[in-house]
């Protein structure tokens, strides 16, 4: 069959959105080539302060690579990434600094990353866990990081199990542990990349209820998911990616109208 183009479209935001007033996180014409795929084909995003933006799209399309490129775990080929209007280090993989780690780590820092699957110490409990950070890379005493601990973790419902090892948790609390511990650092944003797609289906529900409690808190949330109907209640803005690029960034209230456009409306109701 042809291949038929698909058009972009993208809200202007309005003179007094976030996304303008108080961006937290831009992205700039980024671009990421494997081989001959492109993961990441110049796509550009703002993120203001307290805005929940949700990222679908298929499978394959660039969302990971997107948030990684974010996050600089990975950098983009070319392109900028600015955290609170400064420029990462080494944001374009050719303007290289001489001692880069330490800036890159300082600002990883300030973005918290929330993976599929939960990276805990086994060794430790879960207050260990969370208050690892601080006290680490804050230099926060370790009994005013071990109650901050314990109060994270009584946020996201788990105040009975400050002292259980993960093995002892289901996957649920521990990515709820997980979501604790970036907290933990007080990130200037949250990036979550599926968080529930290793869940069993009975743990899915208690993690979306916390990440939808923080919605409500200012926090500025980047959220990958294939939780529709989660994205549907949370999000200010709806994202969606095809092969490597972005392809709509509406408002979520037009987002799911049949304003949109019918390329992002076959694939609600291909995952719906
Ligand atoms: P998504 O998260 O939306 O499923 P990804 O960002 O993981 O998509 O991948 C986007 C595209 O880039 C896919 O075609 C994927 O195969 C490719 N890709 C991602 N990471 C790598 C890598 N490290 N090496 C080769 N190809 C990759
Ligand atoms: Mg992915």
């Amino acid at each position: 069959p042809p291949i038929v183009e698909r058009e972009v479209v993208r809200a202007e935001p309005g003179p007094d959105a976030a996304s303008r007033l108080h961006p937290v996180l831009e992205a700039r014409n980024l671009t990421r080539s494997f081989g001959p795929v492109k993961g990441l084909d110049d796509v550009s995003l703002s993120v203001g302060r307290g805005e929940v933006v949700v990222i679908l799209g298929p499978s394959g399309s660039g969302k990971s690579t997107l948030l990684r490129a974010l996050n600089w775990i990975e950098p983009a080929d070319s392109g900028d990434v600015q955290l609170n209007g400064e420029s990462l280090p080494w944001a374009d993989a050719t303007r290289r600094i001489a001692r880069p780690e330490r800036l890159l780590n300082e600002r990883r820092r300030r973005l918290g990353m929330v993976f599929q699957s939960f990276a805990l110490f086994p060794t430790m409990t879960a207050r260990q866990n969370v208050a690892l950070g601080p006290r680490r890379l804050l230099g926060i005493a370790k009994a005013e990081a071990l109650r901050a601990a314990d109060a994270l973790l009584d946020k996201v419902g788990l105040g009975d199990k400050v002292q259980s090892y993960p093995v002892e948790l289901s996957g649920g609390q521990r990515q709820r542990v997980a979501i604790a511990r970036a907290l933990s650092m007080k990130p200037d944003a949250l990036l979550f990349d599926e968080p529930t797609s290793a869940l069993d289906p009975e743990s899915i529900g208690g993690v979306l209820g916390v990440m939808a409690d923080l919605t409500g808190q200012g926090l500025t949330m980047v959220i990958v998911t294939h939780e529709i109907g989660f994205a549907r209640r949370i999000a200010d803005r709806i994202i969606y990616m095809e092969r490597g690029r972005l392809l709509m960034d509406l408002p979520r209230d037009v987002a799911f109208t049949t304003a949109a456009p019918d390329y992002f409306r076959a694939f609600l109701s291909r995952e719906g």
